[in-house]
C-alpha cells in the first residue's frame, strides 16, 4: 500500500494535538480542546513515488483498548509523547509501549518509535522530567528520543521527519 501511518500516543494534555497541528498547519493554540481521534493526511514523495502520510492523533490513555490495538496493528511508526512538566505522563506511556512491543513482536527493530518530551519551552521550575531522564527511558526501551515544543516550534519538523524514516523500508 502507499499509505504510511504514524500514530501519536500520550496522556491527555501533553500536547499531541498541538504537535500534529504545528506540523500540519503551522499553528499553535493556548486552549485545550480534548480530541476524540483525528487523522490528518498529507501527500509526500517517497522512493520517487507518491505516498499518503497519515498521522493519527489519538485520545491518549482514554482510547478504547480495542481501538488502541487497531491503531497499533495498522501503524508503521509511533510517537510516544509525555510532557516534561509531568512525570506521571511519562509513566502513562509504559502500557502503550508494552502493547506496541507485544503486537509488533519481531518487527520492532524495523519500526520507528520516538519518545518525545514535549513542552521543553516551559520554565525550569515547572519541569518534572529532565532531558537526561527522558533519554535514559528511551535508551532502556531502545527507541529514539527528543524534546520538542509545539509552542516555539522546536524539533517539530525533525520529529515527523524521523518518524518517516521507516518509510524507505516500507
Ligand atoms: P493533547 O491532549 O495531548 O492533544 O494536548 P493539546 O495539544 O490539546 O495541548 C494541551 C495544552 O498544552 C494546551 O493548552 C496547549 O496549548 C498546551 N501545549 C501544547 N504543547 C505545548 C508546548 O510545547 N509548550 C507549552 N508551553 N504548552 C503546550
Ligand atoms: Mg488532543
Amino acid at each position: 500500500s502507499n499509505d504510511y501511518r504514524v500514530v501519536v500516543f500520550g496522556a491527555g494534555g501533553v500536547g499531541k494535538s498541538s504537535l500534529v497541528l504545528r506540523f500540519i498547519k503551522g499553528t499553535f493554540r493556548e486552549s485545550y480542546i480534548p480530541t476524540i481521534e483525528d487523522t490528518y493526511r498529507q501527500v509526500i514523495s517517497c522512493n520517487k513515488n507518491i505516498c499518503t502520510l497519515q498521522i493519527t492523533d489519538t485520545t491518549g490513555s482514554h482510547q478504547f483498548p480495542a481501538m488502541q490495538r487497531l491503531s497499533i496493528s495498522k501503524g508503521h511508526a509511533f510517537i510516544l509523547v509525555y510532557s516534561v512538566c509531568s512525570k506521571q505522563s511519562l509513566e502513562e506511556l509504559r502500557p502503550i509501549w508494552a502493547l506496541i512491543k507485544e503486537l509488533k513482536g519481531a518487527d520492532i527493530p524495523n519500526i520507528p518509535v520516538m519518545l518525545v518530551g514535549n513542552k521543553c519551552d516551559e520554565t525550569a521550575e515547572l519541569r518534572e522530567v529532565s532531558q537526561a531522564e527522558g533519554q535514559a527511558q528511551a535508551t532502556t526501551w531502545s527507541i529514539s528520543f527528543m524534546e520538542t515544543s509545539a509552542k516555539t516550534n522546536h524539533n517539530v519538523t525533525e520529529l515527523f521527519q524521523a518518524a518517516q524514516h521507516g518509510e524507505d523500508a516500507h
